[in-house]
């Protein structure tokens, strides 16, 4: 009894020996935690947290209490957590209509207009066979065609269908559109995931956004491209039928929020320069349902990083390092990185004090030894610096099996131009981005907070926490390459 008590004062007091040595605030970072937030954060009520909605602004409130109960201080504008910014929104009008003989389509039902652009096509329609469509004079002729997986040997109808049917529609379109279509209609038969088409639809009716300077979406007029389910193979396949189209556009803004905090370094000069820890706030909102579910709520989209952020805030306030960390949960990346675009040109910090980003997107997913680093490879790499902090922080920690090929220019789905680092790459800022990769459950509304892995999203906080902190104590900020090129 005394030899057991005995030994338990000599652990506890170890224990407190070890906690006064610690040279970073990595304790602070505890799985439990994470697990906490991201059930409050990718819970129903926060209804998937679509940008430009309410939800989002609720989720931006709930970050920034989160934040200022870590001990984060505010760093948006005048004193707050906020950075408020208008997203300009472009939609179809209801107003607008798709007619193909005397029967006129539900808009989003039975046809989904692929371009959110203003058209006006009255013409006949020919069906044209797939194997033809090289072949055949179109000037002015409304086009059918029907696109089929059946015999197509391409790799990626297996890898990815779901995204690969939208490539499909829109190159075989393209080249219809060359040769003279004014307007073209894509049947998809029944070889494709007949819950493509109304996921789709749902989507491609919310139209496309924008911000005041940031992807100058071009809202004039286009060929139409239309979209219609499988029940459609025999309607347009008939002879003698006429098509009219009258596609109107509107546009209106409402606002979205990047919520932003830091955590104040304690070296005289050094305090002066941030790591700016980079994740997103929104995800898809209530959509089509999936198995009765239609709340697409981002546990891991992109929630995982969201959590992150809040316990690496945590150990960077109960143990300061040299520089000072900034952290930014940007709102509306899901809608075109609209968040960070605002950011990486409206800065609440001098610009000039940003040494270095750290994005990270989806981090509780797929293999618990693996992840990703991208803007590591060399087309990706715009410092060769920050990617070495990176690399040692994973050899001396987590020890994650590295996937390159994601971070490959050529890989299909072009990962490294789909996250929030990439306004700040083209901003100039030294960035990379971790992740641990898409996964089936990536933009469905089973990524739920009971899907996550919550040792292996501790390890990657850890990760990109300890990357941050060599950055900040390191005698030099990391130099960007001054010959790296983005190459899209
Ligand atoms: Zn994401």
């Amino acid at each position: 009894m005394k030899k057991a008590l005995f030994g338990c004062i000599i652990i506890l007091f170890i224990g407190t020996v070890s906690f006064s040595q610690q040279k970073n605030g990595i304790n602070a970072i505890k799985e439990s935690d994470l697990k906490r937030d991201l059930y409050a954060l990718a819970d129903d009520h926060f209804r998937g947290r679509e940008a430009g909605t309410i939800d989002e602004l609720k989720a931006a409130v709930w970050l920034a209490d989160q934040a200022r109960l870590a001990h984060l201080e505010p760093a948006g504008d005048d004193g707050t957590y906020f950075q408020f910014f208008s997203l300009w929104r472009n939609r179809i009008a209801e107003n607008s209509s798709v007619t193909v003989g005397s029967r006129t389509l539900k808009l989003w039902q039975e046809a989904a207009i692929l371009q959110t652009a203003p058209a006006k096509v009255d013409a006949d329609l020919v069906f044209i066979a797939d194997s033809q469509t090289n072949q055949t004079d179109l000037k002015g002729k409304a086009v059918a065609l029907i696109l089929s997986f059946k015999g197509d040997n391409d790799p990626y109808v297996k890898i990815n269908p779901r995204r690969y049917v939208l490539q499909l529609i829109r190159t075989k379109s393209a080249r219809l559109i060359e040769q003279g279509a004014s307007a073209v209609f894509v049947v998809t038969d029944d070889s494709i995931d007949s819950t493509f088409f109304p996921r789709y639809a749902v989507n491609l009716g919310r139209g496309l956004y924008d911000i005041d300077g940031g992807l100058n979406v071009s809202v004039t007029t286009k060929v139409p491209v239309i979209w219609l389910p499988a029940s459609f193979a025999k309607e347009v396949q008939e002879s003698g039928k006429h098509i009219r189209i009258d596609v109107n556009v509107e546009r209106f803004q409402y606002p979205s929020v990047n919520v932003v905090a830091k955590a104040e370094g304690t070296g005289t000069e050094l305090k002066k320069e941030y790591i700016l820890y980079s994740g997103h706030i929104d995800h898809d909102g209530v959509r089509y349902a999936l198995a009765g579910d239609s709340i697409y709520n981002g546990a891991d989209d992109n929630g995982s990083v969201n959590v992150a952020l809040l316990a690496i805030g945590r150990a960077f306030t109960v143990k300061p390092a040299k520089r000072s960390a900034l952290f930014v949960w940007h709102g509306a990346e899901e809608r075109g990185l609209l968040g960070s675009y605002w950011y990486a040109k409206h800065p609440t910090v001098p610009a000039k004090s940003i040494i270095a980003v750290l994005n990270g997107d989806m981090i509780g997913n797929n293999h618990p030894d693996s992840a990703a680093l991208l803007g590591s490879s060399p087309e990706h790499r715009n410092s060769p610096d920050l990617v070495n902090a990176a690399l040692k922080a994973n050899a001396d920690g987590p020890r994650f099996k590295l996937d390159q090929a994601w971070d490959s220019e050529s890989h299909r789905e072009g990962f490294y131009y789909r996250s929030d680092h990439l306004p700040y790459v083209k901003q100039g800022y030294p960035a990379i981005f971790f992740t641990t990769l898409t996964h089936p459950d990536y933009h469905t509304p089973r990524d739920e907070a009971k899907t996550i892995n919550y040792p292996k999203l501790k390890k990657v906080t850890d990760w990109m926490y300890l990357t941050g902190w060599a950055v900040a104590e390191a005698a030099e900020k990391p130099a960007i390459d001054p010959g790296f090129k983005l190459l899209r």
